[in-house]
């Protein structure tokens, strides 16, 4: 807990957000203008610990994010553990709530972009994702032009569009 993203001060952070949990004993802020990168993922293990269709995720180096409350209120879950023993990568999430609040890699952070207060549209906009990922697994399809892996991102096949109001695979369709 000695290393970012537990670490309250970290010499030049300049704070752009602020996000919490659902009861709020946990806040967090955002160092970076936007995420190196975002996702829709449709696999089961999200499907399953979100309780959601989907889950929306922007990835962040670790230096970019800092807890300012509850950092001691935190549980993990570690997959290749199968514990709440905190190894990485693993799973955090706020012990009161029990809110998903991020998936800490060893160099990254996957936060999920429902927590964060965006200041407006224009601020949601840059944590939009760049595609799906494990579309295949999708549990209803999501007719917005953005490319769909079956997979990890350009590990996998394109999935094609389908439904919506018609347009072809890839289309522009109307404005
Ligand atoms: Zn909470
Ligand atoms: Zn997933």
């Amino acid at each position: 807990m000695t290393r970012p993203p537990y670490l309250s001060d970290i010499p030049g952070f300049r704070k752009v957000y602020d996000a919490s949990c659902f009861c709020g004993s946990v806040q967090y802020e955002i160092g970076a203008e936007r995420p190196l990168d975002a996702k829709f993922c449709h696999c089961v293990t999200c499907q399953k610990l979100h309780g959601a269709p989907f889950q929306w995720s922007a990835i962040f180096a670790k230096p970019s994010i800092r807890f300012t409350s509850g950092a001691a209120n935190l549980t993990y879950w570690t997959p290749h553990l199968r514990t709440q023993e905190y190894d990485l990568p693993c799973k955090v999430s706020c012990a009161t709530c029990r809110a998903p609040l991020m998936d800490e890699g060893r160099n990254m952070v996957l936060v999920f972009p429902t927590l964060v207060r965006f200041g407006g549209e224009e601020e949601r906009r840059r944590f939009y994702p760049s595609c799906h990922i494990f579309y295949e697994r999708r549990c209803m399809d999501v007719p917005d032009g953005l490319p769909k892996y079956a997979g990890h991102k350009a590990e996998s096949e394109l999935v094609p569009e389908r439904g919506g109001g018609g347009g072809g695979e890839g289309g522009e369709g109307g404005a």
